[in-house]
């Protein structure tokens, strides 16, 4: 598949563009046609290998089809998408990629990551907020203080699953996912990323995700 084939919408197209991607890589090549099926996947990526792309560009694509409503000031905000990953340097890259991508839409991506005052986030996620980026500690601390719904979640991509699950980030991970409102795995996708395919990744992917696409890049 071509970007052209993915028939992604012109903003996205002349993001792409811009980004100066001109072929897919592996992982964006098989993984955006599941995607943007709306379907759920397991892939085994590598940082590196364009796994950022390939779960944005067909979330984005699917939040403008169906006519995401466009971000206005309010104390709680209810994104669309929430995309988890370990670091404050991995959360902050894909932000990085979800603004480029977002960029003339209506979608208004936020990140959120501990170690820094709570202040100027929640601030940033009144403004609005359809994609909101975090690392999970952050991430259930927003909802706790009531800044976040998780009623309208659509996609929940958990991404370097793997070193989540070395940083202890296990409950953590399970507590989001089971947050009050969040919508049940039935009723939502969910992406998960990881480097490597041991146990205790199996488990978590059998426990969060309702079909078994299993894709190596
Ligand atoms: P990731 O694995 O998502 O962290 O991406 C690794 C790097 O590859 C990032 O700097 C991306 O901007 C870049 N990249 C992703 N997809 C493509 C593509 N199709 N063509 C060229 N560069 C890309």
């Amino acid at each position: 598949m071509t970007f052209e084939e993915a028939k992604l919408c012109e903003s996205l197209e002349n993001n792409i563009s811009r980004s100066g991607y001109v072929k897919p890589t592996p992982v964006q090549k098989y993984g955006l046609p599941i995607i943007s099926a709306g379907r759920d996947l397991m892939a085994c990526a590598q940082t590196g290998s364009g796994k950022t792309a390939a779960f944005l560009l067909p979330i984005l694509q699917q939040l403008m089809a169906d006519g995401v409503a466009a971000s206005r000031f309010s104390e709680i905000q209810e994104p669309e998408a929430v995309i988890v990953a370990p670091t404050r340097e991995l959360i902050n890259q894909i932000y990085q990629e979800a603004r480029k991508f977002s960029f003339g839409t209506c979608v208004r991506p936020v990140v959120v990551y501990g170690g820094v005052n709570t202040g100027y986030q929640m601030r940033e996620i009144e403004k609005g907020c359809n994609v909101l980026c975090g690392t999970p500690g952050r991430l259930l601390d927003m909802i706790g203080r009531g800044k976040v719904g998780l009623s309208k979640v659509r996609h929940l991509v958990l991404d370097e699953a793997d070193r989540m699950l070395d940083m202890g980030f296990e409950p953590d991970m399970r507590r989001l996912v089971g947050s009050p409102g969040m919508p049940s795995k039935e009723e939502r996708q969910t992406l998960m990323f990881s480097a490597t395919f041991p146990e205790d990744i199996q488990r978590l992917a059998a426990d969060f995700l309702k079909v078994d696409y299993l894709f190596v890049a």
